[in-house]
């Protein structure tokens, strides 16, 4: 179901339109639903013509993009309908496209969404992370290295619990380790990292149930271990940084990105195991329990036993 953004009621899930107020959102490459989020003023529409061409060569982008669609290929059936929210450019959603998946975008930003439009994705959609309109509508909801910019990431997790049907999955990755913090996390204006047990809690308080959390990136983690440390000699936490130095961060060199493309990559395959290594990343897929009423206390009468059980679309 898509819920009006304005008045809440349930609009109409091909022209988005709503019969309670009205509302028709401009919709040519996307569907416009004109979140009032601020955030978008920290984005430099520059920058999406840059990140455009980074995240589709970039080592790290490249080898995090196919430890993904190992992931569904192992854990989401083909055909499942798929909404990435914080798409951005549009890689990961165009990539998961191409394997057979119906992936619809979402990202706040209308200069994301227009190089995500080169993806052949099914549809985009203009809109808040925290005011996402959809209930129990996809088979599998995701959101890649979002969390962590979002100061109330929990309001931002209810929205994909929300969105995903019962007995489907969300699908979330975020930067590991808070003492991996530095100059990288400043840079992407990141607002915090994450230990395991962070995002395995704020997972089972939206009643989702964990199936993996795992670190990856193993190869990362004691260059970043070096790094973090030189940040915080240098005095760096206090200083803010240049949008532009992400063009320098983000420098691949050809032999240097092609190797640690090539180590980082080899992940893949064990990827549905569960490690002790340490890596930069975090991974965490978990499942919405088929019943309707996971809200409710175990033996304590729940609101949606009255209601009839939910069934999945056909
Ligand atoms: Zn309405």
């Amino acid at each position: 179901m898509i819920r009006c953004p304005r008045c809440a009621g349930v609009l109409d899930a091909r022209s988005f339109t709503c019969g309670g107020c009205g509302l028709d959102p401009a919709r040519e490459a996307w569907v416009d639903l004109e979140p009032t989020d601020t955030v978008e003023s920290y984005f430099d529409p520059l920058e999406f013509r840059y990140r455009y061409g980074a995240e589709q060569r970039h080592y790290w982008h490249r080898a995090r993009r196919e430890i993904l669609l190992e992931v569904f290929r192992q854990r989401v059936p083909p055909g499942s309908r798929v909404l990435e929210v914080g798409c951005g450019c549009g890689h990961v959603a165009g990539s998961l496209a191409r394997q057979g998946y119906r992936v619809w975008g979402a990202d706040l930003s209308a200069h994301a969404l227009e190089w995500a439009g080169r993806q052949g994705l099914e549809r985009l959609v203009r809109a808040s992370i925290l005011q996402l309109p959809f209930e129990e509508e996809f088979d599998a909801v995701c959101a890649f290295d979002v969390l962590e910019h979002i100061p109330d990431h929990r309001q931002a997790l209810a929205g994909l619990a929300r969105a995903v049907r019962p007995g489907g999955q969300v699908l979330i990755t975020v930067p590991a380790h808070p003492r991996l913090w530095g100059s990288w996390d400043r840079m992407q204006r990141h607002v915090r990292r994450y230990r395991d047990t962070d995002l395995t809690d704020m997972l089972r308080e939206q009643g989702l149930e964990p199936v993996l959390v795992r670190q990856f990136f193993a190869a990362l983690y004691l260059p970043a271990l070096a790094s973090a440390v030189f940040d915080r000699l240098a005095g760096g936490a206090q200083r803010r940084e240049p949008p532009f130095e992400l063009h320098h961060a983000m420098w691949d060199p050809p032999l240097v990105g092609r190797l640690a493309h090539a180590l980082l990559a080899l992940e893949r395959q064990r990827i549905h195991q569960p490690t002790r290594a340490r890596g930069t990343s975090l991974l965490a897929v978990a499942n919405k329990p088929a019943s309707a009423s996971v809200q409710g206390e175990p033996g304590a009468p729940s609101r949606s036993s009255a209601s009839t059980p939910h069934r999945s679309r056909p």
